[in-house]
């Protein structure tokens, strides 16, 4: 089994991860204290990445973390690795999504494709690191709905699931489909074919 320590302070994410893995393949456990890490990466790897390690050096026990985001395509350049900034750092989880509504207003359906990115990081040593990723494909609605979840799961219409059904009207889905889950089932599946173990 591997025992891994999450590098987040986020509570959302720390629930989810519990949920996602098979606890006899991958049990993850909230870290102690949160560790304050810039994430001044240019992608979600370097960004995974240096949450890992900063939580590595701290505890040297092996660590996962995982660094995620909505790339929105007519707005290349504002979310992305910026989505928890989106919008500046007083905004909340609501304000943000109030903002992409009100820059998307009017668009076509053509013009609101999204997808939501998971990469994950695995860092058992410096010599041993590994990355898994996810995405979840779909559109931004045109209002909030729904009230499970967080970030902009409440204006993210997945693909296939209908024209008016956001991620925070389907936790039961989102639970198995998202990128993060994904991710996680990526990871599940490597590490229990490669028999790795840290206990
Ligand atoms: P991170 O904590 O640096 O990975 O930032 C991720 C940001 O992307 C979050 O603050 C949310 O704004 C957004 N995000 C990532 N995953 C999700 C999700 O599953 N639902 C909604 N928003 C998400």
């Amino acid at each position: 089994m591997l025992d891994l320590i999450l590098a987040s302070g986020n509570q959302h994410k720390a629930s989810e991860f519990s949920l996602l893995f098979d606890k006899s393949i991958i049990l993850v456990k909230a870290a102690d204290k949160k560790i304050e890490v810039e994430e001044s990466g240019e992608s979600y790897t370097e960004n995974a990445f240096i949450k890992a390690e900063a939580y590595y050096n701290e505890y040297k026990l092996p660590v996962i973390s995982d660094d995620s985001g909505l790339t929105v395509d007519a707005l290349p350049d504002e979310l992305g690795i910026f989505s928890a900034r989106f919008g500046g750092p007083s905004l909340t989880d609501q304000d943000r999504a109030k903002l992409l509504l009100a820059k998307l207003a009017g668009r076509p359906k053509s013009e609101r494709t999204a997808f939501f990115t998971c990469m994950i990081c695995i860092y058992l040593s410096p010599e041993q690191v590994y990355f898994f990723e996810g995405r979840l494909d779909g559109y931004i609605g045109t209002e909030l709905k729904g009230e499970a979840g967080f970030g902009y799961d409440p204006v993210f219409l997945p693909k296939g699931r209908g024209e008016s059904v956001t991620l925070a009207m389907i936790p039961e889905w989102k639970m198995i489909n998202s990128h993060r889950a994904l991710a996680c089932h990526g990871a599940q599946k490597f590490f229990r074919e490669s028999n790795c173990q840290t206990v």
